[in-house]
């Protein structure tokens, strides 16, 4: 064996020892909320980020066999060589319609977009602020990017008035941050962002993966719901979320904007065409968050629902509106226990523990789903409820 191997294993074996090792369940069904793992048998899910229910939807499924009788199964190119078809298109107008932009521009994922666009828009002259709970693939994209770098504490906004001040004489000011913090479930402070942006000049970017299609009254995400819209540039967000939960992502902005990211940013440059299959069901997954209000008003009323009962019981959770809820642990150990103990009772939610979150703050994230009965929620409120005695908070 090479010694690199050993090497590669010793880490392994580290993580393990540190509880970090993550084990894979392995589901027998669609996603939904209901499911079945190959270990745990039937549970209730409650870790999906399947917002709308739309996941393991009929009506997603007919939709993506259309997709596949109408375009057939992929390009085998990426878009600007032969890799775009009328549904592509169709799909960008349509996303920039929703969100109130100019234009759009499809990515493989969320995770490309966010890496796509720093290195193409900033140059060294330039300067980007960031927020420090930013998502990994916004760091990443940072990291590519040869602008100047800070970044503030999370929702800080005396911290990004002096980051503003500081990049006084960059050629461009971009200010980026998650719409949806997500292993707290809280809401950027995009007034306070958007006022800042327009005293030191400086660009918004949100990406507001985990609230488009359904935070805001019309779903329209954090834009929406912190009464900015207009006012943020750059709007990045996933497919595979609420959306329809496959993949793709998007990057929505004014048309230079798109039509720079187009000639240049090498994840769109350089990476496959979404499949046409996925982006025709990714155009009725838009159809029906617009459509079916009902399912932003249950996933509302349910998130209102269990938020309001788990507190009630005694546990400690961040407190906000979005379905993302972080019921605090403290310690890893006691987090962990609880997310065992939880999947013997048949309800699925996972334990984020340092470095994923801070440490001394592990936790269990739930996350609700319009797919949720009252029933369902009950379940995993009585499942909580016994867990309270086991599990000395
Ligand atoms: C999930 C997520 C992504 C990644 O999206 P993919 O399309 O799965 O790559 C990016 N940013 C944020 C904030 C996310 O929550």
């Amino acid at each position: 064996m090479k010694t690199a191997y050993r090497q590669f294993q010793n880490v392994l074996d580290q993580l393990k020892q540190e509880g970090l090792y993550k084990e894979e369940q392995q589901i027998r069904t669609r996603q939904g909320s209901k499911i079945e793992t190959v270990e745990g048998g039937g549970c209730l899910n409650f870790c999906a980020n399947n917002y709308l229910g739309l996941a393991g939807s009929e009506e997603l499924v007919e939709a993506a066999k259309e997709g596949l009788d109408r375009w057939g199964y992929g390009l085998s190119s990426v878009r600007f060589i032969c890799g775009t078809q009328e549904v592509h298109k169709q799909l960008e107008k349509s996303l920039a319609a929703f969100f109130g932009m100019e234009d759009a521009i499809l990515y493989s994922s969320c995770f490309d977009a966010n890496g796509g666009i720093f290195e193409c828009l900033l140059k060294d002259d330039c300067a980007v602020i960031s927020d420090e709970l930013n998502h990994a693939s916004i760091i990443d994209g940072v990291r590519l990017c040869k602008a100047k770098k800070y970044r503030y504490k999370n929702n800080n906004m005396e911290e990004l008035e002096k980051c503003l001040q500081e990049a006084q004489d960059a050629r461009i000011r971009l200010i980026v941050t998650d719409g949806v913090f997500s292993m707290d479930g809280i809401l950027a402070d995009l007034q306070g962002i958007c006022r800042l942006a327009d005293q030191y000049d400086a660009l918004v970017m949100v990406d507001d993966s985990h609230a488009a299609g359904f935070v805001g009254k019309n779903g329209r995400g954090t834009p929406e719901a912190c009464g900015v819209e207009g006012r943020v540039d750059i709007l990045t967000g996933t497919l595979g979320k609420a959306l329809g939960g496959a993949s793709g992502g998007y990057v929505c902005a004014a048309r230079p904007i798109v039509d720079l990211l187009r000639q240049q940013s090498r994840p769109y440059l350089f990476s496959n065409t979404l499949a046409p299959s996925i982006a025709a069901a990714s155009l009725k997954a838009l159809e029906i968050a617009q459509k079916d209000s009902w399912r932003r008003e249950k996933l509302e009323e349910n998130t209102r629902y269990f938020r309001s009962e788990i507190q009630k019981m005694g546990f400690e959770v961040i407190e906000s509106t979005h379905p993302i809820v972080a019921v605090l642990f403290y310690e890893a150990e006691k987090a962990n226990r609880a997310a065992d103990i939880m999947m013997q009772q048949g309800i699925y939610v996972r334990s984020f523990v340092y470095p994923v979150v801070p440490k001394g703050k592990a936790r269990i994230r739930v996350q609700l789903s319009a797919a949720h009965s009252r029933e369902d929620l009950d379940r995993a409120l009585n499942a909580f409820r016994q867990l309270a005695g086991e599990v000395a908070r």
